[in-house]
């Protein structure tokens, strides 16, 4: 590991005892989840905090525990209602593997987490890293974590590129086992957490404000990453357009809406929804299989975007006169009230139109 001219470059042995002292000096501690260490809350938060925002996190959090306040409580809720309480947080296989995961922990372990990472990694959606962060705040086991945000702090801490291939990787996960301290494990992690993401940050690290300000060898890849990450923000995006039929039926106890469950790959995965339409003709010639059509009004587009590409929603209002149908055999599609509907898992576009 070479050092930058001019810094020493970090001791192995002297980096968790710096990373502790900063995390007890400077990290966060008033974190709902760190008020606990009930594997569920602490799983429940690490599954969330994967490619989220805290600051989305914590307003999903505290109400998801609300509706599923156990693990037996999750495992017995129907999926649509673990989707429907997900709604807005998006990337939504991880929704998905929680239930399976609840399911699982009931099943196997009797509704208790199990204790050991190995364990943990056999889980639905539990890949090594939360498996060892589960296991180090809940049960002080020494398990080194290595999630994106940890590989940049280690990369830049010991001047190492970012693995690109499995031998890398498996150095990184080496290095990181060597640095794991004897104590303190769950500041140690939550410290790396903090790090990666308040200080060391991808475009831009606020050296000043890091204990290895003297010695780190340097953001090696920072002047990279700051041009990288302003041309993927400034790259094109790819936009994709649907209009979506809001049909729309008013019964004699109450108006009810179409919605059909999508698939379980691609867009929105096994979410309910409006209908997407690549035009109005196409959406006006289901319209007219679902009724007699009386009345149509297209409204205000919606943009939404999503990971990789932007979603420009086109929403078509259509009252009918609804045939005679109920819903379809594979309850994939069907008529809802707007209060069944907003139960259900909705994208937040969709929820918000149906007035979520
Ligand atoms: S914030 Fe700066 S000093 Fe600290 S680890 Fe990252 S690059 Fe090194």
């Amino acid at each position: 590991m070479d050092a930058a001219p001019g810094r020493p470059g970090i001791e192995p042995a002297g980096f968790a005892p710096r990373v502790v002292a900063w995390q007890r000096a400077h990290g966060r501690h008033d974190l709902p989840w760190q008020r606990s260490r009930d594997p569920y809350r602490v799983w429940v938060s690490e599954i969330m905090l994967q490619q989220t925002r805290v600051e989305t996190v914590l307003r999903y959090y505290e109400p998801f525990l609300q509706r599923f306040p156990d693990v037996r409580a999750l495992a017995g809720a129907p999926l649509d209602a673990v989707l429907a309480q997900w709604s807005g947080l998006g990337y939504y296989r991880r929704a998905r593997n929680l239930h399976a995961c609840a399911q699982q922990v009931c099943e196997r372990h009797g509704g208790e987490f199990p204790r050991e990472r190995a364990e943990l990694e056999g889980l639905a959606g539990i890949g090594r890293s939360t498996a060892a962060a589960i296991a180090a705040f809940c049960f002080s086991r020494r398990e080194a974590i290595l999630d994106a945000n940890v590989q940049r702090v280690l990369g830049r801490a010991f001047a190492l590129p970012r693995p690109r291939d499995a031998a890398s990787l498996r150095a990184m996960w080496q290095l990181a086992e060597s640095l794991l301290p004897a104590r303190h494990i769950e500041a140690y992690t939550q410290g790396l957490m903090d790090l990666g993401a308040t200080v060391c940050k991808p475009a831009g690290p606020d050296c000043r404000a890091c204990p290895f300000a003297a010695d780190c060898p340097g953001p090696a890849d920072a002047a990279e990453a700051a041009p990288a990450a302003r041309a993927s923000r400034g790259a094109a995006r790819r936009t994709r357009e649907w209009v979506l039929l809001w049909a729309r039926s008013d019964e004699p106890d109450a108006a009810r809406v179409w919605l059909q469950r999508r698939d379980a790959q691609g867009i929105w995965p096994g979410l309910w929804s409006l209908p997407g339409h690549d035009d109005a003709a196409a959406a006006l010639r289901q319209a007219a299989e679902l009724g007699e059509v009386l009345d149509q009004q297209a409204r205000e587009p919606v943009r939404h975007a999503l990971t990789h590409v932007d979603l420009l929603l086109r929403p078509l209002l259509v009252q009918l006169r609804a045939r005679p149908r109920a819903a379809d055999e594979a309850q994939h599609a069907g008529w809802f009230t707007v209060d069944e509907a907003l139960r259900l898992g909705l994208p937040a576009p969709v929820r918000k139109l149906l007035g979520g």
